[in-house]
């Protein structure tokens, strides 16, 4: 379901100009997401670069993810790898708009998650 903008959550607002539409339950490409993660489409080759999608109206309006997914958008083409897309730009770009707390509080959310552990696991040999 695209949203009207009159529906998005308020953090998202200033921002306007970056994210282009927001779609709640299903992607925009129609995939159902809901119980699924949030996600920006932030590849300029996207047909619907600038879109936002999330799981459910609750999700977006947990400040930490949308603005977490505005910073996507902030920090575009980056690789699909989770430890990659939550890289460098991704982080400087979360803290200019949500703060030190909220980039702080999304990274320990990505680095608890299955993907990135499995990359530490990896790289770093942690367990
Ligand atoms: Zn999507
Ligand atoms: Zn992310």
């Amino acid at each position: 379901m695209k949203l009207i903008k009159k529906e998005w959550a308020k953090c998202i607002l200033p921002y306007k100009n970056i994210v282009k539409n927001i779609y709640i339950g299903k992607c925009v490409y129609g995939r159902d997401i809901r119980g699924g993660a949030a996600h920006a489409h932030n590849h300029i080759d996207d047909l619907h670069f600038g879109c936002l999608c999330f799981p459910s109206k609750k999700r977006m309006h947990l400040k930490s993810t949308a603005l977490h997914e505005v910073a996507h958008l902030m920090a575009p083409n980056s690789s699909k790898k989770v430890i990659d897309t939550h890289g460098k730009e991704w982080i400087s770009k979360l803290e200019k708009i949500a703060g030190y707390d909220i980039m702080f509080y999304e990274i320990l959310r990505i680095i608890k998650s299955y993907d990135t552990r499995q990359y530490y696991q990896f790289k770093y040999g942690i367990k």
